[in-house]
């Protein structure tokens, strides 16, 4: 069963909580959004572990090293995460039509669109988008955009920057 959508279950405040927000296509809480934060930091410091590198070794000598490794004092090593999709900041994060403002940069195809302004949407297909369709302007560009609809947008500039 697919969790797209779903909130429940979400570690929120982890980086794990982060990626789950993203592949569910549910807006990143604070929490969560401040937990990527923290961890990119410290990845800057050069904090966070390295990933162990797998290593060649013949059976010989993973067998002394197994010896060596049964007598020394055991070392947790840091447990890889799990395959993950590259973060591409580029390619937008989810919103809901609903949630879409003038001066959001929607990522369509590759391109870049910012909203200048909504038009009323008059087209067949309002009974199925819902109450609220409208169309977000860039120019000439337009897209339909349903109030339930999933938009990629580019990360809004955070309000409470310092
Ligand atoms: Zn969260």
């Amino acid at each position: 069963m697919s969790v797209i959508g779903q909130a429940e279950g979400i570690e929120h405040g982890t980086v794990r909580g982060y990626k789950q927000h993203r592949y569910r296509q549910i807006p990143a809480c604070d929490a969560c959004k401040k937990a990527l934060r923290d961890d990119r930091a410290a990845a800057r410091r050069g904090e966070r572990p390295e990933r162990a590198k797998p290593q060649r070794t013949s059976r010989r000598k993973a067998a002394e090293e197994l010896d060596a490794a049964t007598e020394a004092t055991p070392v947790l090593l840091p447990v890889p995460p799990p395959p993950q999709l590259p973060d591409r900041p580029e390619i937008g994060v989810p919103i809901e039509g609903a949630d879409l403002e003038i001066g959001d940069v929607i990522v369509f195809l590759g391109n870049h669109h910012r909203i200048d302004r909504f038009e009323p949407y008059t087209g067949s297909l309002r009974a199925e988008l819902g109450e609220g369709t409208r169309v977000a302007c860039a120019g000439t560009w337009g897209m339909t955009v349903g109030p339930t609809s999933t938009v990629r947008i580019l990360p809004r500039p955070r309000r409470d920057a310092r």
